[in-house]
């Protein structure tokens, strides 16, 4: 199948990514019709072109292809297998690809159920940020074989220039989380560094070059830490998709009876810096946790925040799920009475926990 082929295009999801890999689908030429939760995001894409649905289910109707960008694996499982969901109102044939960063175990349920209703759902998480979809460049990770995801790769190719194949359903999830502690690592070894060259008084940005021009260097230190230092926490990636992410992979790493030390301690940092009021900042605001009370509240933070919520029925667990009644949560976690905080503690009673405020 070519391009001639695949013509119309749903894309559910117009937030900081969404928005500009559909703009890059929309250059492209494909007629692509767009729906999000809050329709103002949307209307730069709408004023270039795309149509408007009021829902993923109208979106995809008519869709050959269908994208999908949200937030958390709740937003997935709602958006493709709800009454109303994706996996039912699209039509036969279908093509749905989904670009979050959710649960590996979601994504396999979702490409069964897809299956089975003669459609082909694969998940296709994304790695390059904000300037990745802005330039059209993203790396894909992709749970599926080349060769059945053929088909798509002009379209793809409209927003991405790489693609690794993982060749399972959930593959793709399970490489990006991957992917995800590594980072989480790297920004907690680079805010280290910040803080030890600010203490001691040296030029900080002339210690970031020397990262940069050595094996204690990475991505997110050439590209993240300038910005914490310039005090520009303005996001990008969320803190508190991180904070998902970083749960995800915990999750994973209980599943398979093993313990992620760098993950877990980037989970402690990322969680207090949302219970804290930072869920909305850029990653790049991680710093903040080495910084003064003062210049925290500065830039908008409240210590006195810390330990006090998430607990009980509102309980957010770092799978991102918002465990209501009858919520199916995908982290593998018991969220009853005896609730396993990150890293799956059995918080005996000598475990000092970091998580939350839980009362072992
Ligand atoms: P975002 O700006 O919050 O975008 C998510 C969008 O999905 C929002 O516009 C949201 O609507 C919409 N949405 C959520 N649930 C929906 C639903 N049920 N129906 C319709 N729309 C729904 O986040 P983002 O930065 O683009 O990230 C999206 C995903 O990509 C996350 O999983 C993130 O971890 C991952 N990711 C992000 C980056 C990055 O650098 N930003 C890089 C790689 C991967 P509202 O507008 O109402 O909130």
């Amino acid at each position: 199948m070519s391009h001639t082929h695949i013509r119309k295009v749903a894309f559910i999801g117009t937030g900081i990514m969404g928005a500009r890999i559909a703009g890059h689908i929309l250059d492209a030429g494909y007629d692509v019709t767009v729906s999000n939760r809050t329709r103002e995001k949307a209307e730069d894409l709408l004023a270039r072109g795309a149509h408007w649905a009021d829902t993923p289910a109208e979106a995809a109707a008519d869709a050959d292809v269908v994208f999908t960008m949200v937030g958390y694996p709740s937003d997935v499982e709602d958006v493709y297998l709800s009454t109303d969901g994706l996996i039912r109102r699209s039509k036969r044939g279908a093509w749905l690809v989904d670009l979050t960063t959710s649960s590996p175990q979601l994504a396999r349920d979702i490409h069964d159920a897809a299956e089975v209703e003669d459609k082909h759902a694969f998940d296709c998480p994304v790695t390059g940020g904000e300037q990745g979809a802005i330039d059209g460049t993203l790396t894909l990770i992709i749970g599926a074989a080349e060769k059945d995801v053929e088909p798509l790769l002009p379209l793809l190719e409209t927003f991405s220039s790489r693609r690794f194949y993982f060749d399972q359903p959930g593959g793709g999830q399970t490489a990006k989380l991957c992917n995800q502690v590594s980072l989480a690592s790297c920004m907690v070894g680079y805010a280290d560094a910040v803080a030890l060259a600010e203490q001691a008084g040296i030029d900080v940005d002339r210690m970031l070059e020397v990262l940069a021009n050595g094996t204690g260097g990475s991505g997110a230190s050439r590209t993240l830490a300038p910005r914490s230092v310039a005090g520009d926490f303005k996001p990008g990636f969320l803190v508190e998709h991180l904070r998902k992410d970083i749960g995800l992979a915990i999750s994973a790493s209980e599943d398979l009876e093993i313990t992620l030390p760098g993950a877990e301690t980037a989970f402690t940092l990322f969680d207090m810096l949302c219970q804290i009021g930072g869920s909305r900042m850029g990653t790049q605001a991680i710093t903040l946790l080495y910084d003064d009370e003062a210049t925290c509240a500065a830039a908008g933070l409240d210590w006195s925040l810390l330990d006090q919520g998430e607990e009980g029925d509102d309980h957010e667990c770092h799978c991102g799920h918002d465990h209501g009644d009858d919520h199916e949560c995908h982290c593998g976690h018991d969220h009853g009475d005896d609730h396993e905080c990150c890293g799956g503690h059995g918080h005996g009673d000598d475990h000092e926990c970091h998580c939350h405020d839980h009362e072992h």
